[in-house]
Formats: C-alpha cells, structure tokens, sequence
C-alpha cells in the first residue's frame, strides 16, 4: 500500500494527480485483505489504464490499480468459443491473443487502449463494431459486502458510450473482475464497411480477409489518425456524438449544408461531435497547456504540465461554444472523477 503516490503514469493524460492510498490487485481474493489494510474505506476509485479519465490533482481515499489476469476458453459451440478473461488484461493483448487462435468478433476494436474490465462500462466502440456485440455476460463484485454477481448483456442495458456502469452510484459499487466474449471460430461476420478499411485491404489485395487483416487495417488506419498518449497526453474522444431529433438536423443543414450525420434512427441522427467543434474553430488551438488535436478536433490533448481541472475548463469552454453557435449539448465521454 502507497500513500502519496502519484497517479502521472496510471492515466493517458498524463495528469500527475496524487492518490492518498494507492494498492495494485493481481487477484480478486486479494480485494478483501487490501481493503482491511486500508481501513475498510467507503469509497474507491478502481483504475484500469486510466485511457478514459480525468483527475483531479488529489483523489482522495484508495486507488485500485486493476491487474486481475487470465484469459481462458470456457465453452465451445460449433461455431464460436466463449473466452473468460481476467478484467486487468490489456484490451489490444485480448484482441491480439484472439487473432492467434483464429478467432473472430473484436478485430475492429484493435488498438484500443485500457483494460478488458473496462470495455463494458462505455460499451466501447470503434470502426462499427461494439462490445455489446460479443458480450456474454460479466462477474462483478460488490467489493462493501464481497459478494459476487452476474450482469446479462440485458443487464447492462448496453447503448451507445453506455451501460448501467455509466451510472457513478453504480460504478462505484462493483468491482468488474471477470468478463466473458463469445467469438466466432469460423464464418466470421467481417464488417470492413467503416473507415477506409475496405480501401485498405483492396490496396493490399486481399479479397478473402480474416480477422487479423481486419485488425491490421484499423491499426494502420488508428495510427495515422490519433495522437500516441504516451507522447501527447490525451484520452481518445473527450465528447460523445450528440444525437439530434432528425427535424432538428434538417433545420440545421439550411445554415450547413455540408453538415455530416449518421442515422440512429428512424426519429434522430448523429452528429460528429468533432465536426461541431472544428466548424467553432478549435482545431489545432491550444490555451495554455491543453488544446485540441491538429488532426481531430474531438481529441483535447495535454501538451505538457496540464492539470486535471485546466483540461476540465478548457473542454467546458469548447462545449460551450458548440451549444452558443449550434445548441447542441456535448456530453463528455470521458469521465471526471
Ligand atoms: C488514444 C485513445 C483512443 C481511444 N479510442 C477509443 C475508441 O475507439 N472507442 C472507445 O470506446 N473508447 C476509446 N478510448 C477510451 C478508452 O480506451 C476506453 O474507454 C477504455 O475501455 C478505458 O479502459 P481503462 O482500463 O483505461 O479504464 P479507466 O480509464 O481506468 O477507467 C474508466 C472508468 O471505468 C472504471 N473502471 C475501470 N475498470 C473497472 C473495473 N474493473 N470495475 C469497475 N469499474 C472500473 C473507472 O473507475 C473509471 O470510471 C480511447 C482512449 C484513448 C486514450
């Protein structure tokens, strides 16, 4: 157990917000003794690789580093497998070792980064695929009482950049500690439709892809398209893409033509929340220590020496801009603890 210790190389920002206490858990019979030797707190942060928070510079109470190992087949069926992993295994190792095995379902979500015990809390997404797509079911435990718990995909109430975790009450009651991923073994259901993935795999000459060529696909693509955190802080999208009422949309494109949407459904659509903030200017514009990416308005990065509350200020500033010129709310996807 740690006191005092400094969170900088825990999160993607880079924010070197200090925890009060700080304890690492390789395994969830390890929770009950941590917590006795803290005290018993009555409130934690759990932390998986820190890519989807924002800290303040003191976090009061426990921090627990999340390193809950093991990926294992649990059933086979004659078209999928379904794989148990451990909720601190690093969420491109996962997508990696199922390539290895030849197995198929998460290959669009290569390069993401965090822990597995993360992916159902925002039902992570990327390239048109969701976890909510290969998920069975998930162990969690309510770490007051150390009771164990199962949510169903129905549970979870999975939606777009949500589930029921999502709620703060919630995610600070249960300690993911065990999610299970059903995976195609064979006629896989390949979505290359996103992106410029096709494009890419036509450039490579592949006509009959497998899930690995997939994933190299996105990776290429993630590549060229995000900032490395390692190298300039940030933590992916920092909004999510407000969805509109479709009359709403329709009144918006007589002022912009050109303004992009995805539909949701038949009643409302998706606007690129990167697309609102570029058109208010802030691509490539730094205040301070923070800015936003020069490739993707929607990534706010730390330029160096940011804190947590000047990255907060900054993106309440862009938000507020979005809602002045456009009326549309941005709602933050990453969370500020
Ligand atoms: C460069 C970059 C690109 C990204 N691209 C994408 C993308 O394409 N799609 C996407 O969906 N996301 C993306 N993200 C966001 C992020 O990678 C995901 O949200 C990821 O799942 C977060 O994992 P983590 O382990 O880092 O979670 P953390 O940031 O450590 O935690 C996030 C939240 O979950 C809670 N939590 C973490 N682990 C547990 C657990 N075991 N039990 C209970 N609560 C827990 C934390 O308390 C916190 O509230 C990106 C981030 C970065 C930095």
């Amino acid at each position: 157990m740690h006191t005092n210790y400094n969170l900088r190389f825990h999160n993607t920002f880079g924010i070197p917000a200090v925890a009060e206490r700080f304890a690492t858990v390789h395994h969830p019979e390890e929770l009950s003794v941590i917590l006795a030797a803290a005290g018993n707190p009555q409130d934690l942060l759990l932390l998986g690789e820190g890519s989807n928070v924002l800290l303040p510079d003191l976090v009061p109470g426990l921090v627990l580093l999340n390193r809950i190992q093991g990926i294992d087949i649990v059933r086979e069926r004659p078209r999928e497998v379904i794989v148990a992993v451990g909720s601190g295994v690093n969420w491109h190792q996962f997508v990696l070792w199922t390539l290895r095995q030849g197995l198929g379902g998460i290959e669009n979500l290569a390069l993401i980064p965090g822990t597995v015990g993360a992916s159902p809390i925002q039902n992570i997404g990327a390239y048109g695929v969701e976890l909510k797509d290969v998920f069975e079911e998930l162990e969690a435990i309510d770490w007051r009482t150390g009771k164990k718990q199962r949510f169903t995909a129905e549970d979870c109430q999975f939606g777009y950049r949500f589930s029921i975790f999502k709620d703060k009450e919630l995610a600070r009651k249960f300690y993911l500690s065990k999610i299970y991923f059903k995976l195609t073994k064979g006629h896989h259901h390949l979505n290359t439709s996103y992106g410029a993935i096709q494009e890419l795999l036509d450039n490579w000459q592949i006509s009959e892809p497998q899930p690995a060529d997939v994933a190299a696909a996105v990776i290429e693509i993630r590549r060229a398209k995000l900032p490395d955190w390692r190298q300039l802080g940030n933590a992916g999208s920092f909004f999510k893409n407000p969805v509109v009422d479709r009359d709403f949309f329709n009144n918006l494109r007589t002022d912009y033509p050109q303004a992009p949407s995805y539909p949701v459904d038949e009643q409302s659509v998706k606007i690129p929340a990167g697309w609102l903030i570029d058109q208010c200017g802030w691509k490539g514009k730094r205040i301070g220590n923070v800015g936003c990416y020069s490739a993707q308005a929607l990534v706010i990065v730390n330029y160096g020496g940011a804190s947590g509350q000047e990255v907060l200020a900054f993106s309440e500033q862009v938000a507020a801009s979005v809602l002045d010129r456009f009326g549309v709310v941005l709602e933050r996807e990453v969370n500020w603890v």
